[in-house]
Parts: structure tokens; C-alpha cells; sequence
């Protein structure tokens, strides 16, 4: 079980750590700042003692980074990570607008989530509507730039699952109720959206910048698909 700094701190971004295993080019450490793919989120990348880390991947509670093999490192070292920075701060950007997004698009149509994908250039999130034009676009991405503005606090805390499982809304995601767990880390963005959710996020809206909409495509029918960047 690798303990998650990026959930006590997701503007760490040097960290140290101890090597517990290395299997080819994959190392566990006891700890780690880099947030691992998954959630429809891409990894982070970074180095690891200078060696390139270029995925980061996650297997239950355990994470695995792939780092260059000219690292050759082995249980017990001492680990420095460093983390792209701004790769990751444009992740969370674009995280945090996606969440407000599936807010507005939920709020005004109901729909929900059926997938997402979270990139530090380009975002998309899917939802189960039958139909979306320019002009609806504009409208959702209006209502998001305007969260955004507001500078909400976004905060993050722990919740027993069946108290989680009683707030209204949330669950947003058409196909996956959140994992079986017993506790739900949740993730709270003022008064838009609250969510049970692993990845990392700015802690204030403020931070966004610009939400750009920038086309909408058909994924068959009943789901719809919006990209978006931020600036
Ligand atoms: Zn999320």
C-alpha cells in the first residue's frame, strides 16, 4: 500500500521517498506525490532520483512507477521525486472544470456521465443526452466559466460510504456507482458539485483561468461528447 501525499498536498511537488520493490522498470514506493492514471485521468510524469518517470500506474492500493531502467534502483534507496509541474497543474485545471461541467450539464438537462477524459491540452466528457449543439455548448460553458470566477474553495475530506451514498447528486456517473470502499474520499467544489473522488483538483476555482468549449461530437445515440481546454 503506497501512502498518497497528493491527497494530503496536491501542490507537492518534490518529494522523498523509500524504494520498497522494483520489479523490471516499475518501483514501489513507500510513498508519492505522482498521481497514478486512472478516473479518466492521465498520469503524472516526472523523475525519480533524475531518472525519467513516463507512467504511473496503479494496481489496488499499490502504485508502480515506470521509470528509465537507468535508474537501477532497489529496495531500501532513498527516492527523490519531482513532479512535471506544469503538466499537473493543467491536469487539475482541467479536472476541476470537468466537474463543474458535469454539474452545469446534469443540472440543466439531467444528464449524466458516461465517460471522461482528463488531459493536460485537451478534456472531454461524455454524457447521456440525445442532443447537444454549438449553441448549448456555449450556454454550459458560459455557466462554467462563470463557477470558475467566483473563485470557489474546492476542499477535500473522508465520509463513511453510506452517509456519502445519502447527499443528493452524488452520483453524477450514468455507469458506476463509487467504489465499494467504506470510506469515500470526496471532493467538494463550493456549492457546483460534490463527488466521491481519487484524483487531484485546484483548490479554488480561481485557478481555472478561461474554459474554452471547443467542439461537440455524436458517440452514438444518446451520448454526447464536449471537448474543452483551458487558458
Ligand atoms: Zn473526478
Amino acid at each position: 500500500m503506497t501512502k498518497k501525499l497528493f491527497w494530503e498536498d496536491m501542490y507537492l511537488r518534490v518529494f522523498e521517498a523509500k524504494v520498497e520493490a522494483v520489479d523490471g522498470s516499475r518501483v514501489v514506493l513507500d510513498q508519492t506525490a505522482f498521481n497514478p492514471r486512472g478516473g479518466g485521468l492521465v498520469s503524472d510524469t516526472g523523475t525519480l532520483n533524475g531518472a525519467r518517470v513516463s507512467e504511473v500506474t496503479k494496481e489496488g492500493e499499490t502504485i508502480f512507477h515506470h521509470v528509465d531502467p537507468s535508474a537501477a534502483m532497489k529496495p531500501g534507496d532513498r527516492a527523490t521525486g519531482v513532479l512535471d509541474w506544469d503538466r499537473r497543474l493543467r491536469i487539475m485545471r482541467m479536472h476541476t472544470t470537468a466537474h463543474i461541467l458535469s454539474s452545469v450539464v446534469n443540472g440543466e438537462t439531467g444528464a449524466l456521465i458516461t465517460g471522461n477524459q482528463i488531459n493536460p491540452d485537451e478534456s472531454r466528457v461524455d454524457f447521456n443526452l440525445d442532443s447537444f449543439d454549438k449553441d448549448k455548448m456555449s450556454v454550459f460553458i458560459e455557466k462554467v466559466n462563470g463557477a470558475a470566477k467566483r473563485g470557489l474553495e474546492v476542499r477535500t475530506y473522508f465520509m463513511k460510504r453510506d452517509e456519502a451514498m445519502a447527499m443528493p447528486g452524488l452520483v453524477k456517473l450514468a455507469n458506476a456507482a463509487p467504489p465499494a470502499l467504506d470510506v469515500l474520499r470526496i471532493v467538494e467544489i463550493g456549492n457546483v458539485d460534490t463527488q466521491a473522488d481519487g484524483g487531484v483538483h485546484v483548490k479554488n476555482t480561481s485557478e481555472i483561468g478561461m474554459v474554452v468549449g471547443l467542439r461537440t461530437e455524436n458517440k452514438g445515440k444518446n451520448n454526447r461528447r464536449l471537448y474543452f481546454t483551458v487558458q
